[in-house]
């Protein structure tokens, strides 16, 4: 399906957040892993842009996607990109207080699409939000990001060091550059995000 995005929100509390109505797609990385690229990939250079906005980066921006008939289908959340601060223990610690409570209790989020680059190794930082997220039960899906830049073999062996790392064998992978996965990446989540009638 064609859908148009646009630009809804930005979120610094969770009164802020939009009435919980269309199933919501959430992506999450550490900063620099290409979630700006891989969004600009997905629904167009001006959501990206609007997310990296300085004062936006610690908030969660909505993007509303509609059919072609305008109706409502769902919604991208981005969140803050996390793993700035090198000191600090956990991502709870540096993630603003109401990041945890959007991804533990929102009603309406369908599946966090968690990034990962796959040209650097399984980082416990990763692994913790992936614990995280099996342990309040989110459906989650893991996305490598920037495949075009290793050759076959180095992909090969850095797929499955993070399969390893993380435990998780699903993982798919995808370019920004080249538009490898995201085909695949819309056909997962559709499969999640669109409400059936
Ligand atoms: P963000 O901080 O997670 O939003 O990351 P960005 O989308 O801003 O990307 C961080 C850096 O990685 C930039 O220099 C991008 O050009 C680069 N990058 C992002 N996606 C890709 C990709 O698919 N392939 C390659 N080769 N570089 C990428």
């Amino acid at each position: 399906m064609r859908y148009t995005t646009q630009f809804m929100l930005s979120a610094m509390a969770a009164a802020q957040f939009p009435a919980p109505t269309v199933p919501e797609i959430a992506f999450l990385g550490r900063s620099n892993v290409g979630k700006s690229s891989l969004l600009n990939a997905l629904v167009g250079e001006k959501a990206a842009k609007v997310s990296s906005t300085p004062g936006r980066t610690r908030a969660i921006n909505f993007f509303l996607l509609t059919d072609e008939s305008g109706r409502p289908k769902m919604r991208f959340a981005d969140l803050p990109g996390y793993g700035y601060a090198k000191i600090s223990k956990s991502i709870s610690a540096e993630w603003p207080k109401f990041i945890e409570p959007y991804l533990a209790e929102r009603e309406t989020l369908a599946l966090c699409v968690c990034l990962v680059d796959v040209n650097v190794p399984p980082q416990p930082r990763d692994r913790q939000l992936l614990d995280w997220l099996r342990h309040v039960g989110r459906p989650f899906a893991v996305v490598a990001t920037k495949v075009d830049r290793l050759s076959g073999n180095q992909r090969t062996r850095n797929l499955a060091a993070l399969k390893k790392g993380f435990e998780f064998d699903d993982i798919l992978t995808v370019s920004a550059k080249t538009g490898a996965g995201i085909k695949e990446l819309w056909s997962i989540i559709e499969a999640h995000g669109v409400t059936r009638e």
